[in-house]
C-alpha cells in the first residue's frame, strides 16, 4: 500500500507552503487508498519547541487533516536506535568513514570556497570523528520523480556527505532517510527545496538495502518579487491567516492552486472536485506565486457563499471580542455585513457602534466630515420629526435636508456616518440607522451638532 508522510520540524510557525505539502500528500494518500503519516522531525533540539509542534498539529486540524485520520503523529526522536542501527549497517559495509577536516582544511585543500568535500579522509582509517557516506565515483543516480521526470545525477559530482556528527547523532539525511525506511514510505511529496538532497538520499535508500520511494518535488513558493516565501521576509504562518479571519475552506482551496488547477477556468472549487481531480503528474514544476491579494478576494467569495447563520457562527470568535455583543441585534446586519467583508475579522469595525454607548470617533474621519456638520442640527430636527423609523424614510429625509444646504448625499452623509459610527466607512448608512433606532441615532448626533 501507498505510504506517504508529511515531515514537518517543529521549529517555527507552520508555514503556508508546508501546509500545501501537507494536502498533497493527503489527498494523494486518499486517492490511493493509502496512509497519511505524520512526522515531527524535532532532533532540533535547539530550535525546536512543544508549541510549535502542537500549532502544526492545530494548523492542519484547522485544514481538515484532523488527529484521528492519521498515522502519528511519531516523533523522529523515538526512532534513535533505528538510525543508530542504519549508522552502523553503513560503517560495517565500508559505506561510510570517519573524517576529522574542517570546512577550513578543505578550503585550504582545494582552493576553492564553495567546493564540495574532496574524500581527504576516504582511506585515512580513522575511527573517531564525523562520519561521511562514501558515494560512487562512478555512474549516475536517477530519480523518479513524478513532477519532474527523471532528473538525473553524476556520482562523481555528489560528494562524500556527513550522516552522522562526531558524538554519533545523525544529520537530516540519514535521519530523514532511516526514518522513512522504517516508516515504509513509498511516495515522499515535498518541496523542490529539497531535490538537491534527493540523489544523496536515493544512494542510502539503495546502501541500506531498500528500494527508493518514488518522489515528487513540489514547486517553491514565492513573493511578488518571485523570492521564495520566508519567515522573516513574508507573511507565511499559516496561523496568522486563521487568526485573521480566513475560512479553512478558502484557504485550502486557495493552498492546491499553488502550481496546479482545477479541469475547466475554475479556481474555485468544492474540496470534493480537488480531491478527485488532483494529480501530481499535473503539477507545475515552476515557481508558484503566493498571492495575498487573491486569497483575500477567494475568502470573500467564500464568506458571501456561506448560508447566513453559518456566517454568524463563523463571525463568533470575533463578534465575542466585542462588549456588549447581541447576536439578535447582529443578525439584523449580518447579511449587508457578509457582502462587504473579506475577512471575518473586518466584522468588529463594522458593527462594534452598534453596541457601544457612544462611539470613539476616528479622528481623521471627524475633521474630514466636520466641513459639512453644520447640516446636522437640520438633520437632527428633521429625523425627530418622522412618524417613522425606517431606512428608506431616513435617506429620503436626508436628501431634502442636503438639497435645502447645497449638500448631494455622499456628502450630507459623512457627517451622519462619523457621529452615529465613529467611523468614515461602513456598513450602509440608513439601515445601519435604522437598526440602532432612533433615540440612540438622535443621541448621538446632538453630541456633534
Ligand atoms: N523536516 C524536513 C523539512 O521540514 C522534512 C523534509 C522532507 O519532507 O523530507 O523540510
Amino acid at each position: 500500500t501507498v505510504r506517504v508522510r508529511f515531515a514537518p520540524s517543529p521549529t517555527g510557525m507552520f508555514h503556508v507552503g508546508g501546509a500545501r505539502s501537507a494536502l498533497q500528500n493527503w489527498i494523494f494518500a486518499k486517492q490511493q487508498g493509502g496512509v497519511f503519516v505524520l512526522r515531527i522531525e524535532d532532533t532540533d533540539t535547539a530550535r525546536n519547541r512543544p508549541e510549535w509542534t502542537e500549532g502544526i498539529l492545530s494548523a492542519l486540524e484547522w485544514i481538515g487533516i484532523s488527529r484521528g485520520s492519521y498515522e502519528g503523529p511519531l516523533f523522529q526522536s523515538s526512532y534513535a536506535a533505528e538510525q543508530a542501527k542504519a549508522i552502523q549497517l553503513l560503517v560495517d559495509a565500508k559505506k561510510a568513514y570517519h573524517c576529522d577536516c574542517t570546512r577550513d582544511d578543505v578550503v585550504e585543500r582545494t582552493g576553492n570556497k564553495h567546493s564540495g568535500y574532496d574524500g581527504h579522509c576516504r582511506d585515512r582509517g580513522l575511527t573517531s570523528g564525523a562520519l561521511r557516506f562514501r558515494t560512487p565515483d562512478e555512474g549516475v543516480t536517477k530519480v523518479v520523480d513524478l513532477i519532474r521526470g527523471e532528473p538525473t545525477f553524476e556520482n562523481k559530482l555528489i560528494e562524500d556527505f556527513v550522516i552522522a556528527r562526531g558524538d554519533g547523532s545523525p544529520v537530516f539525511l540519514l535521519a530523514n532517510v532511516s526514518d522513512d525506511i522504517t516508516m515504509g514510505i513509498t511516495h515522499v511529496i515535498r518541496a523542490e527545496e529539497h531535490l538537491p538532497n534527493t540523489p544523496k538520499q536515493q544512494l542510502l535508500w539503495e546502501a541500506l538495502g531498500h528500494t527508493p520511494p518514488v518522489w515528487a518535488h513540489v514547486p517553491v513558493v514565492v513573493n511578488e518579487k518571485r523570492q521564495k516565501l520566508s519567515k522573516r521576509r513574508d507573511r507565511v504562518a499559516l496561523e496568522s491567516f486563521r487568526d485573521e479571519g480566513y475560512l479553512a475552506d478558502a484557504m485550502r482551496n486557495y493552498l492546491m492552486l499553488l502550481g496546479w488547477a482545477p479541469s475547466g477556468d475554475r479556481e474555485i472549487v468544492p474540496w470534493s472536485v480537488i480531491e478527485e481531480e488532483f494529480r501530481l503528474e499535473n503539477v507545475n514544476s515552476s515557481p508558484a506565486f503566493f498571492d495575498e491579494k487573491k486569497l483575500r478576494a477567494f475568502n470573500g467569495e467564500y464568506i458571501r457563499a456561506l448560508p447566513l447563520s453559518e456566517f454568524i457562527d463563523a463571525c463568533e470568535p470575533w463578534t465575542s471580542t466585542i462588549p456588549n455583543f447581541d447576536r439578535a441585534v447582529f443578525a439584523q446586519v449580518a447579511e449587508l455585513a457578509q457582502t462587504r467583508i473579506a475577512l471575518l475579522s473586518e466584522i468588529v469595525p463594522n458593527i462594534d457602534f452598534l453596541f457601544v454607548d457612544r462611539p470613539q470617533l476616528d479622528d481623521a474621519a471627524w475633521q474630514k466630515a466636520a466641513k459639512d456638520a453644520a447640516i446636522l442640527p437640520a438633520v437632527i430636527e428633521a429625523f425627530e420629526a418622522l412618524s417613522t423609523w425606517d431606512a428608506n424614510t431616513l435617506k429620503d429625509t436626508l436628501v431634502a435636508v442636503g438639497e435645502t444646504h447645497g449638500l448631494k448625499l455622499g456628502k450630507a452623509q459623512a457627517p451622519v456616518r462619523v457621529a452615529v459610527t465613529g467611523r468614515a466607512v461602513g456598513l450602509p448608512l440608513f439601515e445601519s440607522l435604522e437598526v440602532l433606532g432612533r433615540e440612540r441615532t438622535l443621541q448621538r448626533l446632538r453630541a456633534l451638532a
